[in-house]
């Protein structure tokens, strides 16, 4: 099944803004809010204009990324599955890009736990310290960011990813449910003969179409959007949440860091046959875009134009495997995951031997993978991460407040993630 391509015109009319530009929203953003938060940081003033301003105009943008995701999902997953053409192969990309993003969130757990074990930033926190955080739990965990409802997680999770209602789960905003609907109707729509689907198909290029030029209106606002979200996290913070934890955080982002710097260049490299410089410039837009929004879900769409446009995927390719990884392929939050596991387990004082590393490893892994790609998404299966190994729940109060920062930065490492598996897969299909 052919891609049609009557949206380009219009669409490449619109020209996004330039890089440079959501670049220097973000900067300006953190930095107007640092010096914001320094200044004012006490006053009312500044927590009505964060209140009445930044916050709601941020969140406007956030949620407009948001509002397309599902019908986007929809049209390019069921239309990338029939691109696919027969069954065979789509178990092979299937298969090919599952185990490509295992071996990728694996490296990152391992990663995670030996730079922690090196590290160990939970030794010498203390007692004071560890009490003034773990009192502040009440305060500062949302009822949704709460963990107990994640220890539903389990067999119930499995039976979820099968919808009941199609139109529920997408009301719901349930990715893995919309996900397996999709790919249903993908694998029915190639299985009918082609006369039969021609104008079904047709409506849902059409549908993906005007999904992606609402994308690209919204992205020209995304300047402005970057820096309200910048501008709100830096000044309702300030630089108070970098001396809190310090060395945990140094930690997680040093982490991140050689993940993203060291590592994946070399995957990028042997894998997708790109230089890693060119890959990073091209895929740039979706990385600031996951920096900004913490959000996989919210940077898809952007995600999925970056690999077409400017990767060069295949639309069948990239159709079928960007909406998979972005909610499954979380190498961010595995490394995240398992630093933050054994971090706490320090605090409490509780040595952790190799196979109860080993078994954090494990339920890093997959916990990432079940971790929904919403901000701090991660807190909601860290419980489970942590029950596995016996160590309190409650360890949790510690690293909610500073949560927001390693949030932005494992969510780059996510996205990079799902460009390099899209990558890898459209070389080896
Ligand atoms: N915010 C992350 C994402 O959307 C998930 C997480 O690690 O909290 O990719």
């Amino acid at each position: 099944m052919s891609e049609s391509t009557e949206a380009k015109p219009l669409t490449s009319a619109l020209h996004g803004p330039k890089t440079s530009y959501i670049l220097a929203g973000l900067i300006l953003g953190a930095v107007a809010g640092v010096v914001a938060n320094f200044a004012w940081g006490k006053t009312a003033v500044l927590a009505d204009l964060i209140h009445y301003v930044t916050e709601p105009l941020g969140q406007m943008w956030l949620r407009a990324l948001i509002m397309v995701v599902i019908p986007l999902i929809f049209a390019r997953l069921s239309l990338g599955v029939a691109g696919l053409g027969d069954l065979h192969k789509l178990g092979r990309v299937g298969l090919k890009t599952i185990l490509f993003f295992l071996m990728v969130t694996s490296i990152a757990a391992v990663l995670g736990l030996a730079m922690v074990n090196l590290v160990r930033p939970g030794a010498g926190l203390p007692q004071g310290v560890r009490d003034r955080l773990l009192a502040t739990y009440h305060q500062e965990s949302s009822p949704e960011r709460a963990a107990p409802q994640a220890s539903q997680f389990g067999i119930q999770t499995l039976v979820n990813i099968v919808p009941r209602n199609p139109m529920g789960a997408a009301a719901q905003g349930d990715m893995l449910a919309v996900i397996f609907f999709s790919l249903a109707f993908g694998v029915a729509l190639a299985l009918l003969p082609e006369e039969r689907t021609r104008i079904l198909a047709e409506v849902l290029r059409g549908l993906a179409d005007v999904m992606m030029v609402i994308i690209e209106l919204v992205m020209l606002l995304a300047p402005y959007g970057v820096f309200a979200l910048l501008f709100t996290v830096a000044a309702r913070f300030g630089m108070d949440l970098l001396a809190r934890l310090g060395w945990y955080i140094v930690t997680v982002i040093v982490g991140l860091a050689i993940f993203e710097f060291g590592v994946y260049p070399v995957l990028i490299k042997v894998f997708t046959g790109w230089s890693p410089w060119e890959f990073f410039s091209r895929g740039m837009r979706a990385i600031l875009t996951a920096l900004s929004t913490s959000s996989s879900n919210a940077t898809l769409p952007t995600t999925l134009e970056v690999c077409e446009n400017a990767l060069g995927i295949p639309k069948e390719v990239s159709g079928f495997v960007v909406p998979l990884v972005a909610t499954m392929c979380m190498n961010g939050t595995a490394l995240f995951e398992g630093v933050t596991v054994l971090f706490i387990a320090q605090v409490f004082g509780m040595h952790l031997p190799l196979s109860s590393q080993i078994v954090v490893m494990v339920t890093a892994i997959v916990m990432s993978m079940g971790a929904a790609g919403v901000p701090s998404g991660a807190i909601q299966v860290l419980i489970l991460v942590l029950e596995a190994v016996g160590i309190p729940g409650e360890g949790i109060a510690m690293v909610v407040g500073v949560d927001r920062l390693l949030d932005m930065c494992r969510t780059v490492v996510n996205v990079t993630g799902d460009m390099l598996t899209a990558a890898f897969v459209a070389r080896h299909q």
